[in-house]
C-alpha cells in the first residue's frame, strides 16, 4: 500500500517559528491546483501496480483551498491512481478556516480525517507564535468539527517560552475534554532564519530549557497514556484504531509520492524532493517537467533511517530485518551500540525487537544517532 501527499504551499501569515515552505500570496492558488493535478498525472507511472491507501493534504495551510479545489485534487488522484475502497483522506486545517459552513462542506466531501492546527488554547501562546486564530476560535472549531468528524487529530506545541507546567497541563486537559482520538504534539524548536530565532538572538525571548521541555513531554505522555492513547511515535498519540495511517506508512518505509513545491517522495530506493519555489514549480510543470532532485539511498542510509524511525515508534527496530536486509554485521553493530542504553534502561529487547523504554522515547533521536553507521556500506 502506498500514499499520496499533496503540499498546499499557502498560509495567511507566517507563524514565528515556522520554516516550512509556503507563500502568503494567494494569487497563484488556482494555477497551483492546476499544476498539482498535472503533477499527479505526470507521475502516475511511478505507482503502476500499487494501490493508494492514504491521501494527505499538508502544508502550508490546505484549508485555504475551496472545498471544490480539494475535491478536484482527490478526483485527479482517483483518475490517475488505483485507490483502495476506503482510503484515509486527511486535510490539515487551521481553526480560522473552519467555519460551520466549511466544516459542513468538508464533511460532505471525501475528506474523512481532519488534522487541526490548534497548537495552544491560550491567547498568549497563540500571539507569541503569531498564529492567525485566537483561543476562542480554537475551541469553537473543535466543538463544531467533533459534531461532523469522528477521526480528528489536533496539533499542540509544548516547550514554549514562559509556558508553565500548569498551563501545559491545562492545554492537554482541554484537548481531552473534546474527546478527540488523536493528538500530535511537538516541542517548539527555534529554527534558523525564523522570527523566533531573531527574538531569541535579540534577547526578547528565552527558550525553554531541555529539562522543562522534557518535563512537558513526560506530563503529556503520562496523561495521554492514562486517557487510553498510545504513544505510537514520539510526537503522535492515538487511540487504538485512530493512528495516522499516512504517517505510520512513512515510518514503516512504505512508498509515497509527494506532489507540490517542496514535497518529498520515496520509492523504496530513492528519495526525491521538489523545488521549493511556487512560480518555478508551476512553470516547470506547465512544461511537463517535474522539478525534482533525487538521492539514491545507500544501504547505510537506509539502515540509519530505519533505526531512526524505528526507535521513535512503538514498532521499534526488528533485529532479524536488519540482518536480512543489511547483513549480519549491521545486526552485530546495532546490538553492540545499544548495550549501554539497555543498561541505562533507555532501550530494551523484546523478542526480535529493539525498542525505546518509556523513559528512552523522548531521547530517541540522540540514542539513534549513536546507533548510526557511518562508514560501512
Ligand atoms: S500555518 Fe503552518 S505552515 Fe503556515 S506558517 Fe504557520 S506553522 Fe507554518
Amino acid at each position: 500500500m502506498s500514499g499520496i501527499y499533496i503540499h498546499i504551499p499557502f498560509c495567511k501569515q507566517a507563524c514565528h517559528y515556522c520554516d516550512f515552505h509556503f507563500s502568503t500570496t494567494m494569487g497563484k492558488k488556482e494555477a497551483m491546483v492546476k499544476a498539482l493535478c498535472k503533477e499527479l498525472e505526470l507521475r502516475k507511472a511511478e505507482f503502476l501496480g500499487e494501490q493508494v491507501a492514504t491521501i494527505y493534504f499538508g502544508g502550508g495551510t490546505p484549508s485555504v483551498l475551496e472545498t471544490e479545489e480539494i475535491e478536484q485534487l482527490i478526483a485527479a488522484v482517483r483518475e490517475y491512481y488505483d485507490v483502495v475502497d476506503n482510503p484515509e483522506i486527511t486535510l490539515e486545517a487551521n481553526p480560522d478556516d473552519l467555519s460551520e459552513e466549511k466544516i459542513l462542506q468538508l464533511a460532505a466531501s471525501p475528506i474523512n480525517r481532519l488534522s487541526i492546527g490548534i497548537q495552544s488554547f491560550f491567547e498568549e501562546d497563540l500571539k507569541l507564535m503569531n498564529r492567525v486564530h485566537n483561543a476562542l476560535e480554537a475551541e469553537k472549531c473543535l466543538q463544531l468539527a467533533s459534531e461532523y468528524f469522528d477521526n480528528i487529530s489536533i496539533d499542540l506545541i509544548y516547550g514554549m517560552p514562559n509556558m508553565t507546567l500548569d498551563r501545559w497541563k491545562q492545554n492537554i486537559d482541554k484537548a481531552l475534554s473534546f474527546g478527540i482520538p488523536h493528538i500530535s504534539s511537538y516541542a517548539l524548536t527555534v529554527e534558523p532564519k525564523t522570527a523566533l530565532a531573531k527574538f531569541v538572538e535579540d534577547g526578547l525571548i528565552t527558550p525553554a530549557t531541555d529539562e522543562e521541555t522534557q518535563e512537558h513531554f513526560n506530563v503529556l505522555n503520562e496523561t495521554l497514556l492514562s486517557a487510553g492513547f498510545d504513544c505510537y511515535e514520539i510526537s503522535n498519540f492515538g487511540k487504538p484504531g485512530y493512528y495516522s495511517q499516512n504517517n505510520s506508512a512513512y515510518w514503516q518505509q512504505k512508498k509515497y509520492i509527494g506532489v507540490g513545491p517542496s514535497a518529498h517522495s520515496f520509492d523504496g530506493v530513492q528519495r526525491g524532493w521538489n523545488i521549493n519555489n511556487n512560480p518555478k514549480y508551476i512553470k516547470s510543470i506547465a512544461q511537463n517537467i517535474v522539478p525534482m532532485e533525487v538521492e539514491v539511498l545507500s544501504s547505510t542510509d537506509k539502515y540509519n533511517e530505519y533505526v531512526m524511525t524505528g526507535l521513535r515508534t512503538i514498532w521499534g527496530v526488528s533485529l532479524s530485518r536488519i540482518s536480512t536486509e543489511f547483513g549480519p554485521k549491521y545486526k552485530e553493530y546495532v546490538l553492540l551500540q545499544a548495550n549501554k542504553f539497555i543498561e541505562e534502561h533507555l532501550l530494551f529487547v523484546d523478542g526480535d525487537i529493539l525498542k525505546t523504554t518509556k523513559k528512552g522515547m523522548f531521547l530517541a533521536d540522540g540514542i539513534a544517532a549513536d546507533l548510526f553507521m557511518v562508514n560501512l556500506k
